[in-house]
């Protein structure tokens, strides 16, 4: 089994798992940097397409006549 070091995702260095609560960061810094960037970027909710149509019939139409 080879030593295979994981790199940090930010800076690209060696990350080392041992006692890394912010493995596979480096560093605090850097899992901050790459979670900002993660935000901004990627996390993005897709618009609903809410009022596209209109014609979603919601009710039946109930009968009106009561009287
Ligand atoms: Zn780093």
């Amino acid at each position: 089994m080879t030593a295979r070091p994981t790199r940090c995702p930010t800076c690209k260095k060696p990350a080392t798992k041992d006692g890394n609560k912010l493995f596979p960061f480096c560093s605090e810094r850097c899992h901050l940097l790459d979670l900002g960037r993660w935000l901004n970027e990627d996390y993005r909710v897709p618009e609903a397409p809410e009022s596209a149509g209109g014609a979603a019939p919601s009710s039946s139409p109930s009968t009106d006549e009561e009287s």
